[in-house]
């Protein structure tokens, strides 16, 4: 198939009268000219969607956005206002939740090394869990109420060994991990029974996250059957079954519904009866097909005999996905994005390394050429968030998008933003 299917695209997604893309009624081609490329387009109404689909699959306060996918204020604000808790794995993300007005008992924090100053900031400001990751953790956490910081309630994160069918590097359940207390050497248990037994921590329920981008409802099922088993004698109002679920980025991939993955969730616990206290924390299935990036062609190459190099204005600094795991994208023209490609191309960044790959083996309209918009579909989640300013590139813009109406949540990067962090003339 050549063509892009209209299915990776956000949901307000359509064609203006000359066949233009536009997203949330807002054409790509006005966008860029004031926002500037390489630009992040958000479809609002999407967002709100996949946030209410979650919702009404989970119920309210058994949803938390995993923050980590993507984030600034305006994306914290969107998750809270449709009724989801925010999970948060840094300082960081709890300061920019926090800044959002997300008041800290609608935040949970997770993390494998939590910091002292971490843990300080999250108990003072009273927030809803803690995810506790190590015996070492439980160590700071006691230590930090005999300073007389409040008790918090904790969860014991636990790793299931099962092992989800995804990248290595985003297998997280597994036994070989370093996340959690493992299942099967009995650490989980004795995690769950120093918490019972310390004045330091109240235990209100046990979590996994067994991956993250999985197809396979089964192996969510075989996680929440692993995790209802190990829950129930313990009876504590709360089981988190982690995120994880995949979003399909290229026309051959098919990705479960947020329902459907709740149906085999809920399943799997209905059989052990826990069911009611089942949450989980969709990063990923909130975010990804909320968004495209928006580029422009800047200079093309054609290598007979070898292939043709199509470079755009970004890369590796806003989109690292295709080189840490080798990721697929999609790729088509904001003037012609249902246009047939039969054009093969590899499409490359502007960051000095030849890996800066974007889509290794794109198809593209025949008469692509320097300076036409390129769009790449479902880059909303781990894109802006693990962005970097390799090279100096400045990152990119982030805009909203609904009913006609943009509106800027994270502006373009300037060269001064480059310089706030260098102390080189101001001494020590
Ligand atoms: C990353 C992560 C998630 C979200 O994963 P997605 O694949 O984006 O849904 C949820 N919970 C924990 C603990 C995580 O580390």
């Amino acid at each position: 198939m050549t063509v892009l299917p209209e299915r990776l695209l956000p949901d307000t997604a359509d064609v203006d009268v000359d066949g233009m893309l536009r997203v949330g009624g807002c054409r790509l081609d006005d966008l860029a000219e004031r926002f500037g490329t390489p630009l992040f387009v958000y479809d609002e109404q999407h967002l709100r969607a996949r946030c209410r689909e979650a919702v009404a699959t989970f119920g309210s306060e058994r949803v938390v956005y995993a923050t980590k996918a993507f984030l600034c204020r305006a994306m914290a604000d969107v998750a809270h206002s449709e009724g989801l808790l925010l999970d948060v794995a840094s300082g960081g993300e709890l300061h920019v939740v926090l800044a959002a007005g997300v008041p800290a008992s609608s935040c949970v924090l997770h993390g494998n090394n939590k910091s002292v100053a971490e843990l300080r900031m999250a108990m003072s400001a009273g927030v809803r869990h803690l995810v506790v990751d190590s015996f070492d953790e439980m160590d700071r956490i006691e230590a930090l109420v005999a300073e007389g910081l409040p008790k918090p309630d904790v969860l014991v994160r636990v790793t299931p060994g099962v092992h989800a069918h995804t990248h290595e590097f985003i297998a997280t359940g597994q036994d070989d991990s370093k996340f959690g207390f493992n299942l099967a050497n009995g650490d989980a248990m004795l995690a769950v029974e120093r918490a019972q037994g310390s004045s330091a921590m109240n235990l209100v329920g046990t979590h996994c996250h067994i991956g993250s981008n999985v197809f396979d409802a089964g192996g969510f099922a075989r996680a929440a059957e692993v995790m209802a088993r190990f829950a129930a004698p313990l009876d504590l109002p709360e089981l988190v079954l982690g995120g994880g679920l995949g979003v399909a980025y290229v026309a051959s991939e098919e990705a479960p519904t947020i329902s459907a993955w709740g149906s085999a969730l809920l399943d799997a616990c209905d059989h052990v009866g826990v069911s009611s206290r089942v949450s989980v924390e969709p990063g990923r299935s909130i975010v990804a097909s909320a968004a495209v990036t928006v580029y422009s062609v800047g200079t093309m190459k054609d290598i007979p005999g070898i292939r043709r190099y199509i470079a755009v204005d970004g890369g590796m600094s806003d989109n690292p996905r295709p080189v840490l795991y080798g990721s697929g994208y999609e790729a088509t023209l904001a003037r012609a994005p249902f246009a047939e490609r039969p054009m093969a191309a590899r499409i490359v960044g502007k960051h000095c390394e030849s890996g800066d790959v974007l889509l290794a083996d794109a198809r593209l309209p025949a008469d692509t050429t320097v300076g036409d918009l390129l769009v790449t579909p479902v880059t909303g989640a781990y894109g802006h968030s693990m962005g970097s300013n390799y090279n100096k590139v400045l990152r990119p813009a982030v805009v909203f998008v609904s009913d006609g109406i943009v509106r800027q949540v994270v502006r373009r990067e300037t060269f001064d933003d480059l310089l706030a962090t260098d102390t080189f003339d101001a001494g020590c």
